[in-house]
């Protein structure tokens, strides 16, 4: 199956404002697609009823061909979508490491190739992955994560989703308050990682960054998909980039 995910005529409702009204996406394996939109669009909702944090009124969630649409979060995170959450949500109290760790929680033993992996090697391996992507946080892995930049927590959110080695990894608004150069390098490492082989299913405000990693990206307008295509298709509609690009 080549998508992934499929999105189909999602509605999700809070009260009497209705926030996302009947949209599709689809998420080829092995890419990266982004929700793009300003404020209000609908695209937190979006990737949060994916990972079941948000309550589905109607359509489908389709991930590896099954419905998902408002199964617990728990059992979602045990079929292989992991977000890392908008505000990073991490704990403060804990260390870096340990906060990694945290992330590794719904890990169990397996068998490869006829080889039994145990829960700790598992862990180990991908802990490996992790400081090799991020490797800051390999040297701040005893501080306590109140004490890392802002650039350094995002890093670290990212990090403690992968360490649940999720099928797909939804992001919401990694760019959030940082920097342009820390921006840049975040970018660069969540394309390495598709570059390795992850889906990812980005959510983002700011566009033209977002633009050059995405292989497709759909933009959200109250709560509809108003257009959708590859960046170069994006960027060549004049409409849209002064919509969203600032000209
Ligand atoms: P942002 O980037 O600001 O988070 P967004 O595109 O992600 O924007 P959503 O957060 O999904 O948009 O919000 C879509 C709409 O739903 C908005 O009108 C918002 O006010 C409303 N909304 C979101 N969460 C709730 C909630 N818990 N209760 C009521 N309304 C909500």
């Amino acid at each position: 199956m080549n998508n992934i995910l499929e999105i189909k005529n999602l509605e999700i409702d809070y009260g009497i404002v209705k926030a996302v009204k009947g949209i599709n996406i689809e998420v080829p394996r092995g890419s990266i697609v982004a929700l793009l939109g300003a404020n209000g669009a609908g695209k937190t909702s979006t990737i949060r009823s994916i990972s079941g944090m948000t309550k589905v009124k109607a359509g489908e969630i389709l991930f590896n061909g099954e419905n998902i649409a408002n199964l617990p979060p728990y059992k979602i995170v045990q079929k292989g979508i992991m977000q890392s959450p908008e505000g990073r949500l991490i704990l403060q109290g804990l260390t870096v490491e340990e906060n990694l760790l945290v992330g590794a929680y719904s890990i169990k033993s397996c068998v490869i190739d006829g080889e039994k992996i145990s829960r700790n090697q598992r862990i180990k391996k991908t802990l490996r992955e992790v400081y090799n992507y991020f490797p800051i946080l390999e040297k701040r892995k005893k501080q306590q994560a109140a004490t890392l930049s802002g650039g350094e927590q995002q890093m670290l959110a990212i990090g403690r989703a992968l360490m649940a080695e999720p099928e797909i990894l939804l992001l919401d608004e990694p760019s959030l308050g940082l920097a342009p150069l820390v921006i840049k390098d975040i970018f660069s490492i969540i394309k390495k990682i598709k570059e390795d082989g992850k889906t990812i299913l980005i959510v983002e405000q700011n566009a033209r960054q977002t633009l050059k990693i995405v292989d497709y990206a759909y933009v959200l307008e109250v709560g509809k998909i108003k257009t959708s295509g590859t960046a170069s298709d994006l960027l060549s509609n004049d409409e849209l980039v002064n919509a969203y690009l600032g000209g």
